[in-house]
């Protein structure tokens, strides 16, 4: 499969040697991307700076609805086969990435109602002589970077709203997942975007770290690690003063109490640790269980997370694919033998076979009886293990939740109401799903407490970090002023 970047409205190879595509369930290589060198990131900001002097900033609201309509119903329409396409590169079911892909489209449509109701405020000051106002104005170019998990969804809380507040972009997705976003290159082009208005690089670190290096941009929106996340402040915002929105990793509790539902509980954290096979930073990674259910509740986890069917993406059938590429799946085993050592007891995944399957499969792990100070239970594996610890009353299941230093999201399982509304109010996540687990939408906020973030996407906070605000001020009154007076107004 031949792919390509955009600069400028013009596709390009890349000057340096192509990056290999492996798809993770066959593990055959499928495709090639460009390989970005550092002056081609340059060339990229600054047509995107000049699409933005030249033609988006002065882009009617109206008009960038339009567009971001036009782009949401190609993501419609071409649905299925972007989700084929990512899957083929990613290894997650087609069924989540078709599905991920009309959540983007919707994205993009929620944006679009906002590109022409940006207005600001007038406000008003002690004296009647002064009109004060506030315009909320583009910041100009926007660098976007991805990770390889969720590329589409996670580049559409980015561009959407990028685009609706008149900004233009250079994005650069994950080395390990860059199709999905190549081919938006076609669609673009289609829903009729002005030249050098969304750009696109690909590579790897060093191709994302040429970008945020960039003097140019007005704003740095990144979706990855911790560890890149604070290299990227430090270089961004370190260096050049450019402010960073960071969606990061998380170590999420989902917690059971033993008043809840139990079958919806447990289909409750079995969809919290092993959809996309625990490689979403919202994984339920640790499930927090009450004492006088424990056994019980992770003896049943256990034995549905042993009987999940592991197989081809594309297989209806399939429950869970490979994970989405070899350094991974490694990293994931050595999690597992870590936690073996550790003293937690495995529950699931012990001795079954995956290597009859020809991806990067590692089988449903579950562990109970996991110290909360352990590696398993502090640090993010991105992966289908599963830590299972309990907790004796409300107090103790709020202080193991907030015991880590990630604060993403939660869940909580009770029939309680007030028990429900206390125990949300106590976590440090900026996400707490009550009898759900999962669940989003482009209207609701996301983001990180503590490590897991600075800045929010979806709803309408994700328009604060694309928006500068500028206060203008008038004395209305046409009157002589001595320079020399002495104002009554300490501001002054
Ligand atoms: P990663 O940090 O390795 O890479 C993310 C992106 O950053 C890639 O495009 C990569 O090429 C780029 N990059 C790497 N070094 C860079 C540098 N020095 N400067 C600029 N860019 C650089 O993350 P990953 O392995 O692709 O993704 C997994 C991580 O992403 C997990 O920690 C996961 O929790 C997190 N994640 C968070 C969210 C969220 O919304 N909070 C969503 C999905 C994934």
């Amino acid at each position: 499969m031949q792919t390509s970047m955009l600069i400028g409205g013009s596709r390009r190879d890349g000057s340096r040697p192509q990056l290999s595509v492996v798809n993770p369930y066959t593990t055959a290589e499928i495709a090639t991307i460009p390989n970005a060198s550092a002056d081609e990131v340059t060339e990229a900001v600054g047509v995107a700076q000049d699409a933005f002097d030249t033609v988006w900033s002065r882009t009617s609201g109206h008009r960038r609805a339009e567009l971001l309509h036009n782009l949401a119903r190609l993501f419609r329409e071409n649905a299925e086969s972007l989700g084929r396409l990512e899957s083929s590169d990613n290894g997650k079911l087609v069924a989540e990435t078709v599905n991920q892909a009309r959540f983007a489209a919707r994205n993009y449509d929620f944006f679009a109602g906002y590109a022409d109701k940006l207005w600001g405020r007038a406000i008003p000051l002690d004296d009647p002589r002064y009109l004060d106002y506030t315009r909320r104005e583009p910041i100009g170019v926007a660098g976007v970077i991805t990770a390889w998990n969720s590329p589409m969804q996670l580049l559409a809380n980015k561009l959407a709203p990028a685009l609706a507040c008149g900004n233009t972009v250079v994005i650069k997705p994950s080395e390990h997942a860059s199709l999905s976003t190549l081919a938006l290159v076609d669609l673009v082009e289609k829903a009729g975007f002005p030249d050098g208005v969304i750009n696109v690089v690909t590579g790897g670190g060093d191709v994302g770290h040429a970008l945020v290096s960039d003097p140019r941009l007005g704003h740095v929106s990144f979706t990855g690690s911790l560890e890149t996340g604070k290299r990227i402040v430090a270089t961004a915002s370190g260096m050049n003063m450019v402010p960073v929105t960071l969606e990061l990793g998380g170590k999420s509790p989902n917690i059971v109490f033993a008043d809840a539902d139990i079958d919806r509980a447990v289909a409750g954290a079995l969809m919290g640790i092993f959809s996309a096979g625990g490689q979403t930073c919202i994984a339920g990674s640790r499930l927090l269980v009450e004492d006088s259910i424990y056994d019980e509740f992770t003896h049943r986890v256990a034995e549905r997370a042993e009987r999940i069917r592991l197989g081809d993406p594309f297989d209806p059938s399939t429950q869970m694919g490979p994970l989405a590429n070899e350094p991974q799946r490694d990293r994931v085993n050595a999690f597992i033998s870590r936690a073996r050592d550790e003293g937690a007891v495995q529950k699931s995944g012990m001795g079954r076979r995956t290597d009859g399957l020809p991806g990067f499969f590692v089988a449903p792990t579950v562990f109970s009886d996991v110290d909360p100070g352990s590696q398993l239970a502090s640090e993010e594996v991105f992966g289908p293990v599963l830590a299972v610890t309990r907790f004796a009353n409300e107090a103790d299941a709020v202080r193991l939740a907030n015991s880590s230093e990630f604060g993403l999201a939660s869940g909580i399982w009770t029939k309680d109401l007030g028990r429900a509304h206390r125990v949300a109010a106590e976590l440090k996540a900026g996400t707490v799903w009550v009898n759900t687990y999962r669940v989003s939408a482009p209207q609701a906020p996301f983001g990180g407490y503590k490590k897991s973030g600075l800045g929010r996407e979806r709803g309408e906070e994700a328009l604060d970090p694309y928006l500068q605000v500028k206060n203008v001020l008038i004395d209305t009154s046409n009157s002589f002023v001595d320079p020399f007076a002495v104002s009554e107004d300490p501001n002054e």
